[in-house]
């Protein structure tokens, strides 16, 4: 059993959002405005939330930046109505870990609501080095020559993803299917990837002499000292 917070302003949609998840056995609460779902998830214990990008009072990307900005690493899927890339990459980029457009079948939110608890409760190995950059997966951080990287939980995601195939190509499409949970709406889910590699390389390489992320022309990208294994 979860609990899970539902911040939506449209009361028909969130009433059914909780009856569907509490149908799967899961505790729902409900929000219907972003102060309100901000003061929830401040005080409450979520195992995810899901969140309306579009509410009164305070919006949902607000909501987001600020609980990411407080240390919150429940994972957080966003439902959005509106229909542009840029809303949706602002989305991910603020730390969402998934998102669904409006409108959307229950069936596809019940079955990204289980893949994202269970990707929560993942036992992976606690840390990676790769060179002088380590990861810690459980806490989230990254460092390289002991300084902390600031990064996002999306750049987080794929760094990680890179330093587990350290030395070995990483295609787009194992990037796509466990970053973005090969979300199939994305038209230009490349763009996404090359957004966030860019943005990686900046924190990750640009203050160092060795460069570690290197792109496989056609193939993908490898993370190590060389770009060939
Ligand atoms: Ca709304």
């Amino acid at each position: 059993m979860a609990h899970i917070l539902v911040a939506e302003d449209e009361s028909k949609i969130a009433l059914s959002l909780a009856k569907a998840l509490e149908a799967e056995g899961h505790l729902a609460s409900v929000a219907a405005d972003g102060r309100q779902a901000w003061q929830l998830l401040s005080e409450g214990e979520f195992d995810l939330v899901i969140l309306d990008l579009g509410l009164p009072e305070m919006d949902g990307i607000d909501v987001l930046r600020q609980a990411r900005a407080s240390g919150q690493a429940t994972p957080i899927l966003i439902l959005t109505a509106r229909d542009a890339l840029e809303d949706r990459v602002a989305g991910l980029d603020a730390g969402a870990d998934d998102y669904l457009v409006k409108p959307f079948a229950l069936a596809e939110v019940l079955a990204r609501v289980r893949a994202l608890l269970r990707r929560g409760s993942s036992d992976l190995p606690r840390r990676i080095s790769v060179e002088d950059l380590t990861i810690d997966l459980l806490q989230r951080r990254a460092w390289r020559s002991d300084d902390l990287l600031d990064l996002t939980t999306k750049e987080f995601e794929v760094l990680a993803l890179l330093a587990q195939n350290a030395g070995k190509p990483v295609t787009r499409e194992m990037l796509g299917k466990v970053v973005w949970n090969n979300i199939p709406r994305v038209t230009s889910l490349n763009n996404v990837i090359d957004v966030h590699i860019a943005r990686l390389r900046r924190k990750v390489d640009d203050p160092f002499a060795i460069p570690l992320i290197h792109t496989k022309r056609g193939v993908g990208f490898v993370l190590g000292a060389t770009p060939e294994p």
